[in-house]
């Protein structure tokens, strides 16, 4: 008997008997659908890293290609799975942003500060060529963390080279650089520490990674996803990351419209009330206190300053807004309550053309 192929077999019934029942439904119109995953996803093999997991992606959410190293060869310099890969999800599935994971302890970063290890794998030394102008960035870097006394190590200044050096071949790409020109895709670089469970993200053009923050929690609602995931929301709505907002929104989200009144329904819908909604939401206000309600509802509270483009104020309210969330994501909002206003909705004025 197989061992290990008895072990996957057993894995394969236990997704059988309870994974799958749960989310039946999900996957039958995931089989029925063309996919519309909204981010490319280019990480290492590595067996410890899993870009669903660490971005608590469900079905259909992202398209993943893993190699050693998580490299992108340059266009033109190694026309293959990879390239291929990215022609597809960008000019076929239309994907909004690409990542490029690296992380910490990595092989191929190894080999590449000890090419000795490797010289008896011809393919994965010729491979190591994809990044070897990060490891002259790194060891610069390296000798100025030495005099400096940063206590940064090598192989740490290299992982994150290596990221940024792919996402620069990947920019070399046609469909990428020509998504890019029309706004239609974003790139970022991450670092995953497997030990912590903790990422760096490099937005594009940054050098420098910066922690996804950890939310700090107010006491008794402690380690709530949806706390996480709404005050995400909240951020990169702020910040007017459009994108970064709908992915944590369930792709059938059901919305009160603000704006006109009546619902939105699905992702593009609310993309394009937000779009206008933003030329009048004032991005410095919007102080925001969520909590549960008496019967387990998360409800957030948002101060909101309204102004027209000129920046004439148009008002301020709290309003109350109700959160639903399914498998991680936003499904629903409602405002429960408008203090200081009659009615159910925000009375924002439609902004001028
Ligand atoms: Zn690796």
């Amino acid at each position: 008997m197989d061992v290990v192929l008895e072990q996957l077999k057993n894995g394969v019934r236990r997704f059988r008997k309870e994974v799958y029942p749960k989310h039946a439904a999900m996957y039958a119109q995931a089989a029925n659908e063309l996919q519309r995953p909204h981010t490319l996803f280019i990480a290492c093999a590595d067996s410890r890293v899993d870009p669903n997991e660490i971005t608590s992606s469900g079905v259909g959410d992202v398209f993943v290609t893993r190699n050693i190293g998580n490299m992108v060869p340059a266009y033109g310099e190694m026309l293959g799975g990879v390239s291929a890969v990215v022609e597809f999800a960008v000019s076929f599935l239309g994907v909004r942003h690409i990542v490029v994971c690296g992380h910490s302890d990595c092989g191929a970063m190894k080999a590449l500060l000890d090419p000795a290890a490797v010289a008896s794998m011809p393919t994965v030394t010729s491979w190591m060529k994809n990044a070897h102008a990060a490891l002259a960035v790194a060891d610069k870097l390296y000798e100025r963390d030495l005099e400096e006394g940063t206590g940064r190590t090598r192989i740490e200044e290299l992982t994150e080279q290596n990221v940024l050096l792919q996402l620069q071949h990947l920019k070399t790409h046609p469909s990428v650089a020509g998504a890019m020109a029309l706004g239609e895709l974003t790139v970022s670089g991450w670092v995953y520490d497997i030990g912590s469970g903790s990422v760096r993200i490099a937005e594009d053009g940054q050098r420098e990674f910066t922690p996804v923050e950890t939310i700090q929690l107010e006491e008794g609602e402690g380690g709530s996803l949806e706390h996480e995931v709404i005050l995400a929301a909240y951020r990169n709505f702020n910040a007017r990351k459009i994108d970064e907002v709908l992915v944590l929104v369930h792709e059938n989200v059901d919305w009160s419209n603000g704006l006109a009144g009546g619902r939105i329904k699905g992702r593009e819908a609310l993309r394009k009330i937000w779009l206008l909604q933003w030329t009048s939401l004032d991005p410095t206000s919007e102080p925001i206190r969520i909590y549960k309600d008496e019967e387990g509802r998360t409800v957030v509270l948002v101060h909101q300053i309204l102004r027209e483009r000129g920046g004439l104020l148009l008002g301020e309210q709290q309003i109350e807004e109700v959160f639903t969330l399914r498998d991680g994501l936003i499904v629903r909002m409602d405002f429960r309550r408008v203090t200081q206003q009659e009615g159910g909705n925000v009375d924002i004025a439609p902004p001028r053309a």
